[in-house]
């Protein structure tokens, strides 16, 4: 099999995002989509059968944003494409109540399941969807099931030449279906050709040798709470911003139960009730802003070559 040697280059810039331990802000990130939309239903749900599912994403949000006011904090959005066009007035209200809007794509599909010009069309489409309903520039992206992996680096490349100035999809976890790695697990920047895109990783959990994954979903509902908290506090020991992401159908324990599996109805049902609970205990135990003015901090003349790792990937 033929094999193609890219060579990337990661510049640490843990020192750029360094104030007081106490004083870190990390990132509050909601993947806006349909309980129907997620990559674990594809099997069941066709996407040309999306408009005939009840939609129950609205209330969710609200829900969210009335949780971040009180606790005066700002999330990230990841928006797909799909569902602002159908939803412009709840795309107002998260761009009016100060929270960034970012692209998830246009129809979730992951990026290894598309053609570069489909990948292409789709953040291409949902950025200018996202502009001109909320009327600021889209300028973070993250990938449906962070499908950014191993030789799929070339996404990142048009995701710069598409005027993105970040990507929050490459999880620095090995697991089956995602992760990548290679990945540093704190914000950095990845030198392409066509640019530098600065990359917000997932928080993960270090726990003596091993990397485990500590970012939210699942992970925050049928896990100890102390998971994520724990991974946050090595964060600001590092004095780096965490990367905490949830959706808005894991806090509602109403939404209609699909036929799947046992293992995903156990993944994706597992511990709805306990999610806004636990939300308010994270937003009590720590502060949040959003991406962008991490990105926006990071001066290029902070970042220095320590830390610099070059690496090879082969794309099969
Ligand atoms: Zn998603």
């Amino acid at each position: 099999m033929p094999r193609t040697t890219l060579t990337a280059s990661f510049v640490l810039l843990g020192t750029a995002v360094a104030p007081p331990a106490i004083m870190i802000a990390h990132h509050f990130t909601i993947d806006v989509e349909e309980y129907f939309q997620v990559s674990a239903f594809e099997s069941r749900v066709a996407r040309c059968d999306w408009e005939s599912f009840e939609s129950r994403v609205v209330p969710q949000v609200h829900l969210l944003l009335e949780l971040l006011a009180r606790h005066e904090s700002r999330a990230t959005c990841f928006v797909l494409g799909w569902l602002a066009e159908r939803q412009r007035d709840l795309i107002h209200t998260i761009a009016r109540a100060g929270h960034e809007i970012a692209s998830h794509g246009w129809d979730h599909a992951r990026v290894t399941h598309q053609t570069p010009p489909q990948f292409r069309d789709s953040i291409r489409r949902s950025k200018s969807l996202l502009e001109e309903i909320s009327g600021v520039p889209v300028v973070g992206f993250r990938a449906p099931s962070f499908s950014i992996v191993p030789g799929w680096e070339w996404a990142l490349d048009f995701l710069l030449e598409e005027g993105y100035r970040y990507d929050s999809s490459l999880f620095p976890v090995r697991r089956p279906g995602y992760g990548y790695p290679g990945g540093l697990p704190h914000p950095y920047w990845i030198e392409r050709p066509a640019g530098r895109l600065a990359e917000i990783p997932p928080t993960t959990l270090q726990l003596g040798g091993l990397r485990l994954p500590a970012a939210g979903g699942a992970y925050f509902r049928l896990l100890p709470y102390g998971l994520v908290r724990t991974a946050l506090r090595q964060c600001e020991r590092r004095e780096v911003p965490g990367t905490f992401y949830i959706h808005p159908w894991e806090i509602d324990p109403g939404q209609p139960r699909l036929d799947v599996s046992w293992l995903v109805r156990a993944r994706h049902y597992g511990g709805l009730r306990r999610s806004l609970p636990r939300l308010e205990r994270l937003l009590t135990d720590f502060r949040f802003k959003p991406i962008r003015e991490t990105v926006a901090a990071l001066p290029s003349a902070q970042v220095t070559r320590q830390g610099m790792i070059v690496f090879s990937e082969s794309a099969a």
